[in-house]
């Protein structure tokens, strides 16, 4: 990677924050969800320091493929299943489960001459995205047969845990969990965190492994988790401004005052948000200073006021230890998720 910026992923940390979601989870089991790139954290890195977890999800069959190549034991499910019929042959060949969401997926099983794949049934309890209606269950389980191993659902409102629609998909999965013989499986990192009745067998974690809260508003049960990722780029300019001197693209900010401002090595091209308002909190030396002005592709400034002694050169935080990536997506309008994924996409990561 040539850009100068630069994405640090704590792997230790990262295992700290598996055991604190083991804690919660008591009995149930844990599947480590990596897709996305480990949510741009490298899921092969991700995957080999979590070999503490029962199974990883992924969304397609490629991630899959890819863990089992290097090595990965763990079950691994496919979040989203096969999309063609020749995804079949590759699925079972590298002993992948497969999440099964709508009914071409089983017409095309059922053409499937050959040993089927492991299978996990999701139901549609009201995500309105991928699944099954809860009342086509004994239809579905007996043309799955014994290849079905778990009933999966998945929450659209689990980073409010007070919303009650949060009942309301519990209350639908019920079929479910009047079943005997399978497995169940329902809570992402909010549910584990905050509903202890939606953890059943398998809770399947994902942004709270990489230290970042799920939650909407804070939440005290989040307070243990180490961010994962640190992202810093270096100081490269700094301007000793005017009153009235405008800064960036279309002026966006006026200095009120005569003022330091520095430029650090890092825009949109390397994935930090264009989004960012004035005031998103940027960690220099340890001291919180406020975005100013418009973010550019490779550069962004700074208001450097409270931290009038910073050299040249300095390694920048613009997100992670000390400063949490909830923070930065709040003023940039998205969520932390997101900034994750896109960072992680673009720069250079050292473990
Ligand atoms: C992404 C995903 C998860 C993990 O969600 P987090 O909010 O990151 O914990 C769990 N289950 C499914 C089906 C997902 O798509």
């Amino acid at each position: 990677m040539t850009r100068p910026a630069r994405v640090r992923i704590d792997l230790i940390a990262l295992r700290n924050n598996l055991s604190i979601a083991r804690e919660l989870a008591g009995e149930t089991k844990l599947m480590a969800v990596i897709k996305a790139d480990a949510y741009g954290h490298g899921m092969l890195e991700v995957a080999q320091a979590l070999a503490d977890a029962d199974a990883f999800a992924v969304a397609s069959i490629g991630e899959g493929m890819q863990l089992r190549s290097s090595g990965i034991t763990q079950p691994i499910l496919v979040l989203q299943g096969a999309h063609r019929p020749s995804q079949l042959k590759q699925a079972v060949a590298s002993e992948l489960t497969l999440c099964i969401h709508q009914s071409g997926q089983i017409e095309d099983l059922q053409k499937y001459q050959d040993r089927w794949p492991k299978l996990w049934l999701k139901l549609d309890t009201g995500m309105g995205r991928l699944g099954f209606p809860p009342a086509d269950l004994d239809t579905l389980l007996n043309i799955l047969g014994e290849n079905c191993e778990s009933i999966m659902m998945h929450f659209a409102n689990a980073d409010v845990p007070d919303d009650s629609r949060n009942a309301a998909q519990l209350l639908a999965f019920r079929p479910a969990m009047d079943r005997s013989g399978y497995a169940l499986s329902a809570a992402n990192s909010a549910a584990l965190l905050a509903m202890p009745d939606a953890r059943l067998d398998w809770a399947r974690p994902g942004v709270m492994l990489y230290g970042v809260s799920p939650f909407e508003s804070p939440q005290p049960s989040v307070a243990e988790l180490q961010p994962v990722m640190t992202l810093t780029a270096p100081l490269i300019a700094i301007n000793h401004h005017q009153r009235g001197d405008q800064i960036g693209y279309a002026g966006s900010y006026t200095c009120p005052e005569p003022m330091p401002v520095g430029v650090i090595a890092i825009g949109y091209g390397d994935g930090y948000p264009r989004h960012a308002v004035a005031g998103t909190p940027i960690l220099v030396n340890g001291i919180e200073c406020p975005l100013i002005g418009r973010v550019s592709m490779d550069m962004l400034t700074v208001d450097l006021q409270d931290c009038p002694d910073v050299e040249l050169g300095t390694e920048i935080t613009l997100w992670g230890k000390g400063l949490p990536v909830e923070r930065v997506a709040k003023k940039a309008g998205t969520i932390g998720y997101e900034l994750l994924c896109s960072v992680g996409a673009h720069c250079g990561r050292v473990y």
